[in-house]
């Protein structure tokens, strides 16, 4: 077993000859369940995780979904459960994982119940809101050994004193970032201020902004900390490209392209539930059959929805940040930005639902006039620029959103080329600095008076942007499921 990192450092994931899954001494049980799932070599961050939290350390894990995380920290969880097999008591659970999202959740009850398949007794429960709390409450009333939660409803049962947290041996708390974005850092901290300090926990972050740090600075004891990608890097191969367009020309171009593109499985971000609602009626009169997917649809129908995109009955998925978020469908070709996010990070998050298991993909932001400093906060922080095409029927000036010099899109983080140092920053000012004259951004392009700088013309063709190896590839994943 690989020795653990002293606390704190970071572990960058290297090449090197990768362990299967027998290396790591998991009992028989759960080996015999990888081979089921035909599970051969494990993931960067299996490969690292697995043997820090067999040995019981707290773990930070760095790492997006699509990278193996859920079975990074159930294959030790469920190998612990079988080592020291413990009754659970009434209403208590032995290990507690807490996710942002239902459909997050579902897929992480869905993971222990297939690894832990032939481990008996093994109770998983899941704890969701949006479906009645009765059952939940019944399926607690003995003591289970998983219960997955979003924070919001396992609070509702604490609250109802039909969980107790006093027995929780391994906390693992997923997509942390996600958590904060979606305002559970307080429910978060309540919940750990209920849970037996003497614990394990795991944790897991797409991204580490400040008071993410802080957050597992509170909750982790000594955590060794584990990164199979820099922070906001995501697929290996997104063709990306940016359409400049006018905000109320939006829904003309979104059916225009869902017609022109050669497409499988379309995901479009909207930044609202309305938006989402809107656009899916705008697709059904241009005679295109779509469906959202967001937290005011029912439990079923997001289910039945979710069905149909993965089975390719539904070609069109319209989505918000926060329902879109822990969807595990492998086979998105396209992934639209009708709507820029204001986040830059979850730019990286929507584009990543392309690109999986080695497949290329695309994705196609539309930028309106008030979005443009969105999409210079979203080329900060991925230290590339976005080919870019202006479909905008605006004043000249208006175009200065757009960038200098689209033909330098090159290779992420291979620090080659003169004067191009992507890390340091240099690439992403080269691009920034002469529209404003100063690296300021100013909120609106429209006349600023800032220097014309390329000439606009013919739409600026679609280039493949690569941002860094796919561990999902370098670790022999699995075709989608
Ligand atoms: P996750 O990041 O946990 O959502 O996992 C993404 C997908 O990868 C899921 O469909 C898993 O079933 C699959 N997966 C996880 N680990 C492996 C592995 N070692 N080999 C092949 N597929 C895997």
């Amino acid at each position: 077993m690989p020795a653990a990192p002293r606390s704190g450092r970071l572990v960058a994931y290297r090449k090197r000859p990768l362990t299967s899954f027998n290396d790591f001494g998991l009992v028989e049980p759960i080996t015999r369940a990888l081979r089921d799932e035909k599970y051969e070599t494990p993931t960067p961050i299996q490969a690292q995780t697995i043997p820090l939290a067999l040995a019981s350390r707290d773990v930070i894990g760095i790492a997006q979904t699509g990278t193996g995380k859920t079975a990074a920290f159930a294959l030790p969880i469920l190998h612990h459960i079988v080592r020291k097999r413990l009754r659970p008591e009434r209403k208590a659970c032995r290990v507690l994982v807490l996710s942002p999202t239902r459909e997050l959740s579902g897929q992480i009850s869905d993971s222990f119940m297939a690894y832990g398949r032939y481990i008996r007794p093994l109770a998983v429960t899941l704890a969701i809101g949006g479906v009645p709390i009765n059952r939940q409450i019944r399926s607690m009333s003995h003591g289970v050994e998983v219960l997955v939660a979003t924070p919001g409803r396992l609070l509702d049962l604490v609250d109802q004193r039909a969980v107790r947290l006093d027995k929780v041996e391994v906390l693992v708390l997923d997509e942390a970032d996600r958590m904060l974005d979606m305002g559970f850092i307080h429910d978060i901290r309540k919940v750990v201020a209920m849970l037996p300090k003497d614990r394990q926990t795991l944790f897991f972050s797409a991204t580490m902004p400040q008071e993410i740090t802080r957050l597992a600075d509170a909750m982790l004891r000594d955590p060794a900390k584990v990164a199979v990608t820099p922070q906001a890097t995501t697929a290996e191969r997104v063709n990306q490209r940016v359409i400049l367009v006018e905000k109320s020309a939006k829904n003309t171009l979104l059916a225009e392209v869902l017609k022109s593109e050669k497409s499988d499985r379309v995901l479009v971000f909207t930044r609202t539930k309305h938006g989402a609602d809107k656009v899916v009626r705008v697709l059904e009169k241009a005679g295109l059959r779509a469906e959202a997917i967001h937290g005011n649809k029912s439990q079923n129908n997001r289910e039945r929805t979710l069905k149909a995109f993965r089975d390719g009955s539904l070609r069109t998925l319209i989505a918000t940040d926060i329902a879109a978020r822990g969807i595990d469908v492998d086979g998105v070709s396209h992934v639209i930005n009708f709507d820029l996010p204001n986040i830059p990070e979850s730019y990286v998050h929507r584009i990543g639902r392309t690109a999986r298991a080695g497949a290329e993909g695309v994705a196609i932001s539309f930028c309106d006039h008030e979005e443009a400093a969105y999409l210079r906060d979203i080329e900060k922080l991925i230290r590339m620029s976005i080919p870019v095409e202006n479909r905008r029927t605006g004043r000249p000036q208006e175009a200065h959103v757009q960038r200098a010099a689209p033909h330098q899109h090159k290779k992420h983080g291979n620090g080659g080329g003169k004067g191009r140092n992507h890390r340091n920053g240099q690439r992403h000012r080269s691009h920034a600095e002469p529209r404003n004259g100063g690296g300021h951004r100013p909120q609106h392009a429209q006349g600023n008076g800032a220097p014309q700088t390329a000439p606009k013309g013919e739409p600026t063709a679609m280039q493949n942007v690569t941002f860094m190896r796919e561990p999902r590839r370098q670790a022999g994943h699995r075709a989608p499921r």
